[in-house]
């Protein structure tokens, strides 16, 4: 890289600490895999500010060096790659799945004490690629990138790109594209279907190990509870209701809700066909293959008890030796998932609202805000920061007498909180996000990247995400929605 600087070629160097508790778990659950070797590995992009949160440093390392690491070339010293074993529902179907196109290379130590799992996505076949290559476009992995960075900043839970490189060899899906290896962080990558797979087989023994090591990664305050499985469920439950709440109040569409794809930590995992809705509509689907919109914007919260409900069905053996009492016990904590979600969402919005004090009619006033930008076609999330601007809004559609109702109905509310309303258009905007990964802004910068080699597009979408409430001077590019997002279409991330 540069002259003056002396880098290291050494690339299992940077601070790792490997601590592989999931190789320590019956081998049912994973197959060891290696990552492929491939023609001319190149960093696209690395993430050195989630590097420093993870006590890792890699501006020490030569381009070849992190080249090396960042396509597996190279193991960090202590790594210990495996694919993880997995079923899942897709679209309502129960398939066996697992890593097909992802390598755990272990479990690292962070600085804060915890550990974290450092996975490649598209490094080449496991014992659970199926038909599939094992490999990853470029595209894909830098929307992953883009998308779940841009969910960190506006303080969701997900997994997070530590990041991306190319491989130099070419991947075939409807057209030949240059291949790439996403390293992405999460808390773990226990999903719903991890549970199913060991449901599946009937194996009870594995399964309160799982159980366990859930509990002690995610929810160590549950280690000595009386009905450990019981309120196990009952925790993963509130951080699904908790998370499926958020993605609504900012307008995210995971796009493909199947059981695999529901992390037990409670962070978004598997960014694939996913996109922030523009104009409000509960029907909202981005993704090409969800035909009949199981996964819409709308149908979010539902699906995900439908998911929790999977989880319930695999822990039933555990749950409780007799199995009607044990169905009595799933069915009692599911009853309590939708009032549950409607507490997370209601709270949210009375924030995106700026209300700080509940009032029984609220819920109706966050109804009818909804009700007009659903038959307005109002942009979500320009909408929501309009109202937290001191000026008067000046949107499209505001001068509608329903709108201007809505807005002195929602003033006189206004009127009986605490605080005055500068204070309250201040708090308004630490909620509401000014930018969010409009799919132009993406598609743009994909392209950018893609077809011309050219990162300056990205790295100028991604500064802008970084700080989605903040009016920082490049803000102006990235808020309007594109002129017409009718025909916008994802396609799913592999
Ligand atoms: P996803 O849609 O990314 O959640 O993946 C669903 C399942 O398909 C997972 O088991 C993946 O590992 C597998 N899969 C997706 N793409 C590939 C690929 N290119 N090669 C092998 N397996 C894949
Ligand atoms: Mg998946």
């Amino acid at each position: 890289m540069t002259g003056s600087t002396e880098k290291s070629t050494d690339s299992r160097v940077a601070g790792w600490r490997f601590d592989n508790t999931y190789t320590r778990l019956p081998e049912v659950l994973f197959a060891p895999a290696r990552p492929a070797v491939v023609k001319a590995p190149k960093v696209s992009i690395l993430n050195h500010a989630l590097a420093d949160q993870l006590g890792l440093d890699f501006r020490t390392l030569s381009s070849e060096a992190a080249a090396n690491l960042f396509t597996g070339q190279d193991l960090p010293t202590g790594s210990l790659p495996i694919a993880q074993a997995y079923c899942g529902h897709q679209y309502g179907g129960f398939t066996m799945l697992g890593d097909g196109r992802a390598i755990l290379l272990g479990e690292h130590r962070t600085p804060a004490g915890g550990l974290v799992d450092i996975q490649f996505k598209g490094s080449g076949p496991t014992r659970y690629s199926r038909n599939g290559d094992g490999r990853a476009a470029l595209g894909p992995m830098l929307r992953e990138y883009i998308i779940s960075e841009a969910m960190a900043a506006l303080g969701i839970p997900t997994t997070r790109s530590l990041a991306v490189a190319t491989t130099g060899e070419t991947v075939h899906r409807l057209m030949a594209l240059p291949g790439a290896v996403l390293t992405r962080v999460a808390a773990s990558h226990l999903r719903v279907g991890t549970f199913e797979y060991l449901g599946a087989r009937r194996d009870e023994v594995t399964l309160r190990l799982l159980v366990d090591f859930a509990i002690d990664r995610h929810y160590p305050e549950l280690a000595d509870v009386p009905n450990k499985v019981f309120e196990f469920f009952r925790a993963v439950m509130d951080r699904q209701a908790a998370l499926i709440a958020r993605w609504q109040l900012v307008g995210f569409v995971h796009g493909v809700m199947n059981t695999d794809n529901v992390a037990i930590s409670g962070e978004t995992i598997d960014y694939g066909p996913c996109a922030f809705m523009n104009s409000y509509r509960l029907g909202t689907v981005f993704s090409s293959i969800d035909r009949n919109g199981r996964y819409a914007y709308g149908n979010q919260p539902a699906i995900g008890q439908w998911n929790l409900a999977r989880l319930a069905e695999s822990l039933l053996p555990i749950l409780n030796p007799d199995r009607q009492q044990a169905i009595a016990l799933a069915n009692d904590a599911l009853g309590e998932y939708p009032a549950l979600f409607e507490r997370y969402w209601h709270a949210g919005m009375r924030k995106k609202l700026g209300l700080q004090t509940e009032e029984p009619d609220d819920v109706e006033l966050i109804q009818a805000l909804l009700d007009w930008m659903e038959s307005a076609k109002a942009d979500f999330t320009t909408t929501f920061r309009t109202l937290a601007s001191p000026s008067p809004p000046t949107t499209v559609g505001c001068h509608e007498p329903e709108f201007r109702a809505w807005h002195a109905r929602w003033q006189l509310r206004l009127s009986r909180e605490q605080e005055p309303l500068t204070r309250i258009h201040e708090l308004m905007r630490t909620v509401n996000p000014a930018v969010i990964p409009r799919n132009h802004r993406v598609e743009e910068a994909l392209a950018a990247a893609e077809e011309r080699d050219d990162l300056s597009v990205l790295h100028r979408l991604l500064a802008a995400l970084a700080s989605p409430f903040d009016a920082t001077p490049d803000i102006e590019r990235y808020l309007a929605p594109p002129a017409d997002d009718g025909d916008y279409r994802t396609f799913c991330g592999t």
